[in-house]
């Protein structure tokens, strides 16, 4: 398996191989060649039919400031449907040009280049082998990480971390209406500040984490910057949970680190051996695999035992099978922002259900992992990302006068 780095990527939502994607790109084009007086950026195949409406030219200047963004429709000789391409130009002279894919999740691929990320960094090829090697070697599955990805990992989820916290403030400061023209109002700061009558302590913590997952989410749907946690639809899920622990529960940020380390861990087991993919599984693979790495991350927290982390993950994914993907308009909102909140309160319900039961359980998170791929292949396409079914298709019905 590869990095749990590749995981987590800080771009600019809505979507991650229209905007996660282009960014990462536009920063590592315009650090190639910060001399440069102008940049010019063509953007060829899906990036050029749908990447004004998924805000990837907002990427782009966001990671390039300055940058001239050109859309071509024309050109269908692509070496991939999501093509890029960079020139840097001095003085009115082309100075550099390179052509980088997009390549879904967030990865780029840059024309004749080596990846970093093609680079595997785990002998095991899933959970099992983990849980065994652990066992054999008598280490916690930190342990495992941190031997297997060296120390600079931690520097990489700091980065994320702030970033993740980043978006949950300033969703929880923003209001207004999001962009796309669904007129879906921006929820999480009402949530935050209503306080019901003799609320419980399980009903703020509720209320809180929701709050979180709003504001991440509704910050992605109008397109700021997110970390995909897998994906970006799926970005609120973790974000809102760890927040709660450190702001509201006082665990050190530390150990958030390595909660958010075992995260990315079993987002890349579900990568390596299914999918984490909406378009090609459906719903399950992105909020399913959020909910799982979520509630994993919860039971590092808790100090529970590697058995429990893998029953916890296993119980949030096994009962998000079968979830369809069908965004709204085909944008990033409903179902998507809520579906995170419920998410992220599904997790910790897979925790606290791990924690008591896990010497009883029957099905392997390898074997949930398994039938979620299959279950995902067998879903008709209308539910896979397409808008054609579901919610897409029943709301616009109901709306239409
Ligand atoms: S419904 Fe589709 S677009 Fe929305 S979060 Fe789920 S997989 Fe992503």
């Amino acid at each position: 398996m590869k990095s749990i780095t590749s995981v987590y990527k800080i771009g600019n939502g809505p979507s991650s191989s229209h905007t996660v994607g282009p960014y990462h790109a536009a920063q590592i084009f315009g650090g190639r060649y910060p001399d440069a007086d102008a940049y010019e950026v063509t953007l060829y195949g899906s990036l050029a039919f749908t990447g004004e409406g998924h805000g990837t030219k907002k990427a782009i200047v966001s990671g390039l400031p300055g940058a001239k963004v050109v859309f071509d429709r024309d050109k269908t000789d692509l070496p991939h449907p999501n093509t890029m391409l960079f020139r840097a130009f001095k003085g009115g002279r082309e100075i550099a040009a390179t052509r980088i894919f997009s390549i879904g999740g967030g990865s780029i691929r840059i024309e004749n280049e080596p990846s970093e990320e093609d680079k595997e960094v785990y002998p095991q090829k899933n959970f099992s082998e983990i849980l065994s090697l652990c066992n054999k070697e008598q280490i916690n599955i930190l342990q495992l990480i941190y031997i297997l990805e060296g120390s600079t990992l931690r520097d990489y989820l700091s980065k994320v971390w702030r970033a993740m916290q980043d978006a949950v403030e300033r969703g929880l400061a923003a209001d207004g209406v999001l962009p796309g023209g669904l007129n879906v109002v921006r929820k999480a700061k009402s949530l935050y500040d209503t306080r019901c009558y003799n609320e419980s302590s399980d009903v703020t913590m509720n209320r809180l984490i929701a709050a979180y997952a709003y504001a991440v989410s509704e910050e992605n749907a109008a397109e700021n910057i997110v970390v995909t946690a897998p994906t970006c639809g799926s970005c609120g899920v973790i974000p809102s949970i760890l927040y709660y622990m450190q702001h509201d529960r006082g665990f050190p940020e530390n150990e958030i680190l390595d909660a958010l380390a075992v995260a990315g861990l079993i987002g890349n087991v579900i990568r390596t051996n299914a999918s984490i993919s909406g378009a090609e599984c459906g719903c399950q693979a992105e909020i399913g695999s959020a909910c799982s790495m979520a509630a994993a991350a919860v039971a590092t927290l808790y100090g529970l035992s590697i058995d429990q982390i893998e029953y916890a993950a296993e119980i949030a994914m096994e009962h998000n099978l079968g979830l369809t993907c069908d965004p709204v308009n085909g944008l990033v909102q409903i179902p998507c922002i809520e579906r995170n909140a419920v998410a992220a309160m599904r997790a910790l319900s897979s925790v606290n259900l791990s924690r008591f039961l896990y010497a009883t359980r029957k099905v392997s998170f390898d074997q949930v992992i398994a039938t979620m791929y299959r279950t995902g292949l067998d879903m008709n396409e209308k539910y896979r990302e397409t808008s054609h079914g579901g919610l897409a298709q029943i709301y616009p019905e109901h709306h239409a006068n």
